[in-house]
């Protein structure tokens, strides 16, 4: 006599967690709406299909080490006006990534340079890309300690695998030589491989100061402006903008 348990253990045992979990409903449906042993067999099949494909996205997305996230939906163009709906309607399509391009956004603080750059990643993240996201300061301190750190290392082995790194925040504070050479090296393997998305307060003219090299800062934005769009993004201060009080106004 064949009993759920024993179908469930089965499931179990060959990984079919869904299927484990929704078997009792799978057949409660195919009992009322008189379904085939086809229909049954392709609704279990499918199930667990959909429920790989969607732990796997949850996978990606958690593994990709995005400090919050942020949606295009939410990026209002009228108010960053450096940028067109079509502009971001193209990006958002996500061909750069499958040409490798690099993108890097440079403006001051508060004008949407880490919405941008999270919420592009998120939705590649979400289609399937391999993505990691870091600050320069965090990526500095991976760098450094790759070597003794576990966790260093499966951070930088999953940015090498990466179909799109972000590297937030570039430039807000100088990085030591030995330090700025690791992050050429980085680049320099990364350049097409994949595709990397950079944001920095800073322009170029000052890459040289913060990298404390002049032959360095030009070898790394050589390579990542040579298949790259750089979009500057004006304005004021979103968070300034609206900004709110706790105690609001008197
Ligand atoms: P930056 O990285 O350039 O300093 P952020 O991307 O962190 O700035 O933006 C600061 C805050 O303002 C965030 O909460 C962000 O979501 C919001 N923000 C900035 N620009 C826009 C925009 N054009 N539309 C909607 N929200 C924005
Ligand atoms: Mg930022």
């Amino acid at each position: 006599m064949i009993n759920m348990k024993d179908i469930k253990a089965d499931a179990y045992s060959l990984g079919l967690i869904n299927t484990r979990d929704s078997i009792d409903k799978l057949i409660k449906v195919a009992e009322e709406k008189n379904q085939t042993y086809t229909e049954l067999i392709s609704a279990v099949l499918t199930g667990e299909l959909k429920y790989r494909v969607n732990r796997a996205k949850e996978k990606r997305i958690k593994e990709a080490g995005f400090p919050y996230i942020k949606k295009l939906e939410d990026f209002d163009v009228s108010f960053q006006y450096s940028i067109t709906e079509k502009q971001l309607k193209q990006l958002a399509e996500l061909k750069w990534i499958e040409q490798m391009y690099n993108l890097i956004f440079l403006g001051p603080p508060g004008v949407g340079k880490s919405h941008l750059s999270i919420a592009l990643a998120y939705k590649a993240a979400q289609e399937g890309y391999k993505v990691s996201f870091t600050t320069m300061s965090n990526l500095v301190q991976i760098l450094r300690t790759q070597e003794i750190s576990r966790r260093s290392k499966t951070k930088i082995n999953r940015i090498y695998k990466s179909s799109l790194v972000v590297i937030d925040e570039v430039g807000y504070l100088p990085i030591e030589r030995t330090d700025a050479n690791l992050f050429f090296q980085l680049i320099s393997d990364l350049h097409e491989q994949a595709s990397i998305i950079i944001t920095s307060n800073k322009g170029f003219e000052e890459w040289t100061e913060f990298l404390g090299d002049a032959a360095l800062a030009t070898a790394i934005l050589d390579r990542l402006t040579y298949r790259c769009d750089m979009i500057s993004l004006e304005g004021k201060s979103y968070r300034l903008e609206h900004r709110s009080s706790f105690l609001g106004k008197n």
